[in-house]
């Protein structure tokens, strides 16, 4: 079995952190590179786009792969191009919530409609962290960010369910506590022919924690005590939403042209 020196070798540039001290990015960013390593994908065939935000930083620079780094909310379009005109490639999209969801929350719809051959990993701190913490799309009702300093008057909503609802083939929810689940969930979604997203739960102590008095590792401890394996469960299900087979884009646009006598 392969060292995390071993890992840290093979997957991630020796590049300065841009994370702050206990930030969940470095520990999506293991999850990534174990389950490329345990999938046995060659990282010559992995192309990792990303947007704007703490997030986006995870795979550009951090990953021993080839990397995109795009526009704020667009890293799924430029993804989609990428698969689109190599449909060989392994494409990755790490993106923040904000990014992901609020940005970028329509080519998300539609990349899951047309069920392209991505795997999203949106990284949810349930805030925009890296421009100083304002609300997003995945903060909570009543909740306290920079631009809701009296809590938030507008609701969360449940992104795993919308990207369901939109068609994707994969969708599940981890958090940086499951860090099993997590490398596991992204074999399959690697595996998945189809729109695979995952929402990883991380935790950001500098935004978030300090402003409910928790460190990094007591945010660990929240995800740990308020998620459940349990979809009858009063807590927050953690674990897969739906994997099914659907017409995936790339191929039905390959068929077509071979259809129509081009190559
Ligand atoms: S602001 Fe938050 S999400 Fe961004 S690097 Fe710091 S801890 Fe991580």
């Amino acid at each position: 079995m392969i060292t995390a020196e071993e890992i840290r070798e093979k997957y991630v540039r020796n590049h300065p952190s841009p994370f702050c001290p206990g930030c969940g990015g470095g520990m999506v960013l293991n999850a990534m590179s174990r389950a490329v390593e345990s999938a046995g994908i060659d990282k010559k065939d992995v192309v990792a786009v990303s947007g704007i935000g703490c997030a986006a930083w995870i795979p550009s620079p951090h990953w021993r792969v080839d990397t995109l780094h795009t526009t704020h909310g667009r890293a799924v379009a430029f993804a989609s191009g990428v698969k689109i005109a190599d449909r060989d490639l392994e494409v990755m999209v790490v993106s923040g919530d904000g990014d992901c969801a609020g940005i970028g929350g329509n080519h998300l719809l539609h990349g899951a409609r047309n069920n392209i051959d991505l795997n999203v990993i949106m990284v949810n701190n349930g805030l925009y962290a890296m421009t100083g913490g304002q609300v997003a799309p995945t903060t909570e009702h009543d909740e306290k960010t920079l631009t809701t300093p009296y809590g938030n008057p507008a609701s969360s909503f449940e992104v795993a369910e919308v990207v369901k609802a939109a068609g994707a083939s994969h969708v599940a929810r981890w958090t940086t506590y499951h860090m099993k689940e997590l490398v596991k969930e992204v074999e399959k979604a690697v595996d998945t022919k189809g729109f695979s997203f995952i929402e990883v739960l991380a935790q950001c102590p500098t935004r978030k924690g300090k402003k409910e008095g928790m460190t990094g590792i007591e945010m660990l401890e929240w995800y740990k005590e308020n998620t459940s394996k349990d979809q009858d469960s009063e807590k927050m299900y953690v674990g897969t939403f739906c994997d099914v087979e659907r017409p995936e884009l790339t191929e039905e646009i390959y068929r077509q042209i071979e259809r129509l006598g081009g190559e």
